[in-house]
């Protein structure tokens, strides 16, 4: 039997969010001024470079993406240039963990701003999860559960995971992949996002009933030999700070303001947000929808408000798009990455010098590395 390994050092963890300054040449510039030297270094490089640029990144760096998408599409596009040196991830921390492992060995991944966290990620470090699963293995629940993680999670996360027989997921794949997790074991172990854990498996047919939740900061997540016997989901207790600011409450009042208004959600929201909704997925589920929907059709987006205002811009006039949180909900961390950052790693690799490059140690590379191509296999 494979037992979890404590394979990320104090070092290593006090080092994952250090935050390099940015250099003051690169403060206050005016936006034009940007743009142009942003696109004199992306000519310099050539195709030596590929900038991926996930769909919450705010319009000033996105445009200059050679790629947009969600965690699972941007993933997939690393694959697509294996002769690209450098690999610039307009995102935040996990994602370009999860390209660093992918990438092929000569390829160097670069986060414009090493500050750029995940408050969801944060919120399963991998020695609680080495507590938990030991703890599992106690009361004879481990050999009975595979464990999932989301994709936003560390690299030691989905290293401890693909090492256990487990495999990672996203928004894209979650259904699938409870699917395939109950044909490996009874159990599934998700984490971090209780929310994608509980709305994905309630819309396959599985009551709440046999579902719990695991608080890492209680002993056996404070849960019962028989609760965890008869439960058929272990859901992590963690959440996405942006995704549960939407309420049912918002749904009530959208649908009052604009009658015959859709709501679509991200599975990451509560359940009973989910619940209330007219459709629910991924950000390209919730693109593709909105692109196809009919002329004239209003919608209610509960999702990060970057994406949400671009797509209101791409499909009006025909069609009408708000935020389902009138105040918008942002993700502050994704927010970090701005062009001046941009500007600085891209004019370092035109000089030859690579800063804020995300290197996985080796020893979390080679099993994160099977639970994620287990995850690219899962459609
Ligand atoms: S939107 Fe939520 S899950 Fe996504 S990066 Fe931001 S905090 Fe993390």
């Amino acid at each position: 039997m494979s037992t979890f390994l404590p394979i990320l050092n104090e070092v290593e963890k006090a080092s994952i969010h250090e935050r390099q300054p940015l250099p003051a040449a690169y403060l206050g510039l005016p936006d034009d001024e940007m743009a142009l030297r942003i696109e004199a270094a992306r000519a310099a490089l050539g195709e030596r470079l590929v900038i991926l640029g996930h769909h919450y990144q705010r319009d000033e760096v996105i445009r200059f993406a050679d790629y947009t998408g969600d965690s699972f599409k941007l993933a997939g596009a690393i694959a697509n240039h294996p002769r690209a040196d450098y690999i610039v991830f307009c995102g935040v921390h996990f994602m370009a963990e999860s390209a660093d492992i992918l990438a092929r060995p000569h390829q160097r991944v670069i986060l414009p701003d090493l500050a750029a966290g995940c408050s969801m990620a944060d919120m399963a470090p991998a020695d609680q999860l080495e507590i938990c699963w030991n703890e599992l293995r106690q009361m004879g629940i481990a050999e009975r559960t595979v464990p999932v993680t989301y994709i936003n999670s560390a690299a030691a996360i989905k290293s401890l995971v693909g090492q256990n027989g487990g495999t990672v997921c996203t928004s894209s794949n979650a259904g699938a992949t409870l699917k395939w997790g109950w044909q490996q074991k009874e159990k599934i172990l998700f984490l971090p996002d209780q929310h994608l854990g509980r709305n994905t498996a309630y819309k396959m047919g599985v009551s709440l009933d046999r579902m719990v939740v695991w608080d890492p900061h209680e002993p056996f997540g404070g849960l019962t030999r028989d609760q965890l016997d008869q439960a058929r989901l272990i859901l992590w207790k963690g959440h996405c700070s942006v995704h549960v600011r939407f309420t049912a409450k918002q749904i009530d009042q959208v649908r009052r303001e604009h009658p015959g208004i859709k709501v679509i959600v991200h599975p990451e929201v509560p359940f009973d947000v989910l619940q209330a909704a007219d459709d629910s997925g991924s950000t390209e589920h919730i693109l593709n929808t909105v692109r196809n929907s009919p002329a004239g059709s209003t919608w209610a987006v509960g999702t990060e408000v970057h994406l949400v205002h671009r797509l209101a811009e791409e499909v009006a006039p025909g069609k009408t798009v708000v935020s389902l949180d009138q105040f918008g909900c942002l993700c502050s961390t994704m927010f970090r990455v701005s062009p001046n950052h941009l500007l600085w790693v891209l004019d370092s690799l035109v000089d030859g010098d690579v800063v804020n490059e995300i290197v996985v140690p080796e020893e979390q590379k080679k099993w994160a590395k099977i639970a994620l191509d287990r995850m690219l296999s899962i459609q």
